[in-house]
């Protein structure tokens, strides 16, 4: 078997969403799974985050594997139905519904429930991705309000920029325009309103990335925000190579020596779902020591400096995110988020749950 390891820490996520709790405190957790849990496997973090009042995913079938996992409580589908038959599933399987467009309310008025269910009304507060405009708004709320098949009926939004400081004081000038005085609920802050946005704390905060213990604002670490990291990507050193000064390391000999240097081999490459565009310099820790990358990502290995690591040889530990590396680091490296890195970990990975 290769080396490379995902281990996910359950502890990290139970701890992560009790940090969301101590934040939030007077907001129920609905915690986003999509995606397969964010790449963690959408039942090992289902199993960390027992203690949420609610989950969010994207498709019919993530919930069917939640509720036949036995998971009670509410679950949301965060883009709704894509056509009337789905409410077939939503009915058997108890799932609640964001609605976002005038088809979906239309086959929601249609549909033959057994039970009404509780429908997330979608405002769009300027991201201009999903939702109802502002002046439309109160009139679906109104229809909603009349339809038998609805049960409950929660205000919700998403924001553009709640990872910038000042990012949303114009979308709550909206959120309150529209919102404000209705009897229903409120349900606005992704993980970084959660953190940085009290005032969009409301009734259910939806928090994704801050579960896994990455961070969602770009210049505050998740160490810093009391967050643990869920996954340790892990793998090992299967080749040591020691170069002159002058020789170059991986394709196309982006790095070139100035100095005697030794390089490790780690077998981990962009087949594994590490960033190709990860540059020399992107931090990795061999035997718990934090060192950098060496010239081009391949698909199944990448180029480690250990050239002041002695203990380093054929075999050594190689940590390429998680506790010592934080997933956020490598991403900045490669120009991208930790969000996506957690996301792209691929199938060839194995994984080990705590
Ligand atoms: N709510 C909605 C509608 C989302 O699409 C997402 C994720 O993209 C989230 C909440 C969670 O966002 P984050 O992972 O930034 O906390």
């Amino acid at each position: 078997m290769r080396p490379i390891v995902a281990h996910i820490h359950l502890p990290a996520l139970a701890h992560n969403l009790a940090q969301v709790r101590r934040l939030a405190p007077h907001a129920q957790v609905m915690s986003v799974v999509k995606a397969n849990g964010y790449g963690h496997g959408l039942l090992n973090v289902a199993q960390g985050l027992q203690a949420t009042d609610a989950f969010a995913v994207l498709n019919v079938s993530e919930a069917i594997a939640l509720r036949e996992a036995g998971y009670k409580q509410p679950i949301l589908l965060l883009e709704g139905v894509f056509a009337a038959e789905q409410l077939q599933a939503v009915d058997r399987y108890r799932l609640d519904i964001v609605v976002h467009h005038a088809a979906q309310l239309d086959w929601l008025q249609q549909a033959q429930l057994s039970v009404p269910v509780r429908v997330f009304l979608k405002l769009d507060s300027g991201m201009h991705r999903l939702g109802f405009q502002p002046a439309e708004y109160p009139s679906k709320l109104a229809q909603l309000a009349q339809c038998a098949n609805v049960s409950e009926i929660v205000q919700m939004t998403h924001f553009a920029n709640a990872d910038q400081a000042d990012g949303v004081s114009i979308p709550m000038q909206t959120v309150t325009a529209v919102m404000a005085g209705k009897p229903y609920q409120r349900s606005l802050a992704n993980s970084a309103a959660v953190v940085q946005q009290p005032q969009t704390h409301a009734d259910w905060v939806r928090p994704g990335i801050m579960l896994y213990g990455a961070t969602p604002i770009n210049d505050r670490s998740a160490a810093s925000l009391g967050l643990k990291a869920v996954m340790i990507l892990q793998s090992a050193l299967i080749g040591v190579q020691e170069i002159a000064a002058g020789e170059s390391v991986g394709y196309g000999s982006l790095f070139t020596a100035d100095k005697p240097m030794r390089v490790g081999i780690v077998a981990c490459g962009y087949a594994d779902g590490y960033p190709r565009h990860a540059p020399t310099g992107t931090p990795i820790a061999v035997h718990g020591k934090q060192t950098r990358t060496l010239g081009r990502v391949s698909m199944d290995m990448l180029a480690v400096d250990i050239t002041e690591i002695d203990e380093a040889q054929i075999g050594s530990p190689v940590e390429l995110w998680g506790a010592l590396v934080p997933v956020d680091a490598v991403a900045q490296a490669a120009g991208t988020i930790g969000y996506e890195l957690l996301c792209a970990v691929t199938a060839r990975v194995a994984f080990k749950v705590y």
